[in-house]
């Protein structure tokens, strides 16, 4: 088995990424599954080198060593496990969808959309208006994947059995934007399928996302999709996730304040055990 920690480099460590590497390497223990690292650092316009380095330097301060991509191949240069390094990846993986006629641009700016439709969920539904323009899809538009209404049934490992219909919650997945950033959902999908991940584990702000990347993993042709896991997340308040830039809760500043690594691993597991 093989599962992840996949961080993005858009802001420093918190307590709530170490409560997910402790569920990351503590399954993987269990189940006798490597770790892969991955950097996800699709968005070029939020991801920065200086995250990046302090994530790494982080995870080996705190002694999660990821099995496939260790830290020190991420410092050493051009890495897989980076996916601002895989574009030949994305761009292959999107000639598939290319190929099966389900990709078209999409020249929709980001207004156009706030006022459209949105899921009972309050998340924006694309309504589909350039299905059919045929646009060129080499100027500066976005491309999406036609998503057919349809339910995708997986069982969560932490939060059981769940149903979700991709075209109701969000309607066309855009896989790569306006500015040619590949979006998130695609970018993880693919990873997901070409490094052979067959088990996420992630925060249940996730949860939503998951119907979708089991769609778009098949349309792409992944026979199994992996399985997931949702865990619940270590809130700063009623209604608030932590964020990266909490310097309450900011691996960098607890280090910087003499706190040791054992002692911050305590705190995620005592923030944790307050969430069961
Ligand atoms: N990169 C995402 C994050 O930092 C995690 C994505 C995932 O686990 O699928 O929140």
């Amino acid at each position: 088995m093989r599962t992840r920690f996949a961080p993005a480099p858009t802001g420093h460590l918190h307590l709530g990424h170490v409560l997910n590497a402790e569920i990351v390497w503590g399954a993987a223990r269990l189940l006798n599954a490597a770790v892969l690292l991955r950097i996800e650092d699709h968005d070029r316009t939020r991801s920065r080198k200086t995250f990046e380095t302090s994530i790494l330097d982080d995870l080996d301060w705190l002694g999660f060593r990821p099995d496939i991509f260790p830290t020190s191949t991420f410092r050493s240069g051009r890495c897989e496990g980076r996916q601002s390094d895989r574009a030949a990846h994305y761009e292959a993986a999107a000639g598939r969808l290319r190929a099966s006629g389900l990709l078209y641009a999409c020249g929709c700016s980001r207004k156009d959309l706030s006022g459209g439709p949105r899921s009972t969920g309050g998340e924006i539904v694309y309504s589909g208006a350039c299905r059919d323009r045929k646009l060129p899809l080499d100027g500066a538009v976005g491309w999406r994947v036609r998503i057919e209404p349809g339910r995708e049934r997986f069982d969560d490992l932490c939060l059981g059995r769940q149903t979700q219909d991709p075209a109701g919650q969000c309607g066309d997945v855009l896989v790569r934007d306006r500015l040619g950033n590949w979006t998130y959902q695609f970018a993880v999908t693919v990873d997901d399928w070409l490094q052979d991940v067959d088990l996420v584990i992630r925060g249940a702000d996730l949860l939503e996302s998951t119907g979708r990347q089991i769609r778009l993993a098949r349309l792409l042709g992944r026979a199994e999709p992996p399985r997931f896991l949702h865990h619940p997340l270590i809130m700063k308040s009623a209604k608030q996730k932590l964020s990266k830039s909490d310097g309450d809760t900011g691996i960098r500043d607890l280090r910087a304040r003499g706190t040791t690594p054992e002692q911050v691993l305590a705190m995620a597991r005592t923030a944790a055990s307050r969430l069961i």
